[in-house]
């Protein structure tokens, strides 16, 4: 469904060109919950831009059910890790979800009953007229995803959603992610550069090497569907999982690169 086809991407800057992703080739399948782990400045966030449309690769492309992506799709959300950023401190939390569907010129009473289910999916419906502001930064971000899920994609990009909330927080938001992926049958691609959570949340771990940036090994997450934070994580397999993807994670970094095209 989701192609991505020997992307390259080189920054011009002032101080000459920086290649920040060498050679990127994965597909994600229907419905798949998909993890891309990598130190940072790995590319991950360039990655997804290139994905979203946001920004055009300089090598390759990215084929979204069989067309190649030139803007931003339709079909696909992203959510980025600055909720603080992403979402208009003057719009109400109803408001900001609405937002993308008004754009969409949809009809209000379609709009309030998604919004309505979004906002309850990501356990906010108590707060639909509060400002962002007013709410703690794990619940900014329940905003932003309740955002995504009421827009309805085919496709949920996620760029280090969690990255700057408690852990506690944290946790309740990875489990929502899950929840949310199984009710509503989206493909998502949650990128990361925790190790645990990308192990935790994913039914794949697609780790990249450090820039310039390949596939180090693309992993298949074979911890039962059901997950909770904590019998999950203390199941050896568990354990050993994160083990493996650390390991390729400081052999990517000591430049030892994947012998081929690990798939
Ligand atoms: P990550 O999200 O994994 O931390 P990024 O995609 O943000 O990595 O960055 C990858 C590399 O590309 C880094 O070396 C970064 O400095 C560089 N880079 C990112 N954005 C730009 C830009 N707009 N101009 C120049 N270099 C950039
Ligand atoms: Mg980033």
């Amino acid at each position: 469904m989701l192609s991505v086809r020997g992307l390259k991407k080189v920054y011009q800057t002032d101080g000459g060109p920086i290649e920040a992703v060498r050679n990127l080739t994965f597909d994600l399948r229907p419905g798949e919950l998909a993890c891309l782990v990598g130190p940072s400045g790995s590319g991950k966030t360039t990655l997804l831009k290139c994905i979203s449309g946001l920004m055009a690769p300089t090598e390759g492309e990215v084929l979204l059910n069989g067309v190649k992506v030139s803007g931003p799709p339709k079909k696909m959300a992203v959510v980025f890790q600055e909720y603080g950023r992403s979402l208009f401190p003057w719009m109400r939390v109803r408001e900001n979800v609405e937002l993308p569907l008004k754009n969409q010129g949809m009809p209000k009473a379609q709009r309030d009953k998604l919004v309505d289910e979004a906002l309850e999916a990501v356990g906010l419906d108590h707060v639909p007229m509060s400002y962002p502001w007013q709410l703690s930064g794990g619940m900014q971000q329940r905003v932003a995803i309740a955002r995504a899920v009421a827009y309805q994609p085919e496709v949920l990009l996620m760029d280090e959603p969690f990255a700057a909330v408690d852990a506690q927080t944290r946790a309740d938001l990875e489990d929502l992610i899950r929840t949310v992926w199984r009710k509503l049958g989206v493909t998502v691609l949650f990128v990361t550069h925790d190790i645990d959570e990308s192990v935790y949340l994913g039914e794949r771990v697609i780790i990249l090497s450090s820039s310039p940036t390949v596939i180090q090994e693309d992993l298949v997450i074979d911890l039962p569907d059901e997950r909770d934070q904590l019998n999950t994580r203390s199941l050896p397999r568990f354990t050993e999982l994160r083990h493996h993807v650390y390991e390729q994670i400081q052999l990517a970094k000591a430049g030892h690169r994947p012998a081929a095209a690990a798939h």
